[in-house]
């Protein structure tokens, strides 16, 4: 099976676009590790989408606030910002429809999902010490997560945690093969709003029976997405965080 894993979409539609172009015929089904909106100026047509086209999703922190969840009073004063307005952009349903998606973690086809990690939805995996305290937890050989908005992840042997980093430079695509007792910890990086430092959108694509993960980036229309942002009202720094791509 061949899964095109995406995470952190948040709202981005032009995105979300291109990394569906550029997977086009190279994934059998899709998978969402949370934050469908938030941030970006297109919370309505993310949900719709995701809602007709993603198998498996499960819920990120941005879901939660911004259908009503708790963590509200815990964002600063910019995410607030464009939590409240994004609450505000839909209707009823799409609002019931995220407040009710499952939260992580969820076991699928030989491996893990989550958003943040495996023990907490809200908890950032940066460092190999983030990750060392989970290394009796992880029961599959391959764990996705997101939340960060930085590709890469880990690799956690016997008596270490590797750093695994992006997709960089030029390339557009980078395949890790997933060996025999070793754990895997593999972070997409974000559709929507990358932090790595490369705006290009960042997706994965897992092939189960080869056992190898793709981690792949995808340009897109910035602009576009920007200007979007900017229309909106939303803070201005939304926008240029897209630019930058941290
Ligand atoms: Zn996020």
């Amino acid at each position: 099976m061949r899964w095109l894993i995406l995470s952190d979409i948040h709202a981005n539609w032009e995105a979300l676009q291109a990394v569906l172009q550029a997977a086009e015929g190279r994934y059998d089904d899709i998978i969402c590790l949370g934050d469908v909106v938030d941030y970006g100026a297109d919370p309505k047509a993310a949900i719709h989408w995701v809602r007709q086209n993603v198998k498996h999703v499960i819920r990120g922190n941005h879901d939660r606030v911004c259908s009503g969840g708790e963590g509200l009073d815990d964002f600063m004063p910019l995410a607030r910002q464009a939590a409240i307005w994004t609450r505000n952009q839909l209707p009823e349903s799409d609002l019931s429809w995220l407040h009710g998606l499952p939260v992580g973690p969820a076991e699928l086809d030989g491996f893990t999902i989550c958003h943040g990690s495996p023990a907490d939805e809200d908890e950032y995996l940066i460092t190999p010490e983030d990750v060392a305290p989970l290394r009796q937890s992880l029961e599959r050989d391959v764990t996705f997560f997101g939340h960060t908005h930085l590709q890469g992840g880990f690799t956690v042997l016997p008596q270490r945690v590797q750093v695994i980093g992006r997709c960089a430079g030029a390339v557009e695509e980078r395949a890790l093969e997933v060996k025999p007792g070793d754990r895997y910890l593999f972070n997409p990086g974000a559709v929507g709003q990358p932090r790595d430092g490369d705006p290009r959108a960042a997706y994965g694509i897992y092939d189960s029976a080869r056992r190898v993960f793709f981690q792949c980036r995808a340009g897109y229309d910035v602009t576009t997405a920007m200007a979007k942002i900017t229309a909106a009202g939303l803070p201005s720094r939304l926008a240029e965080r897209l630019f930058d791509g941290c």
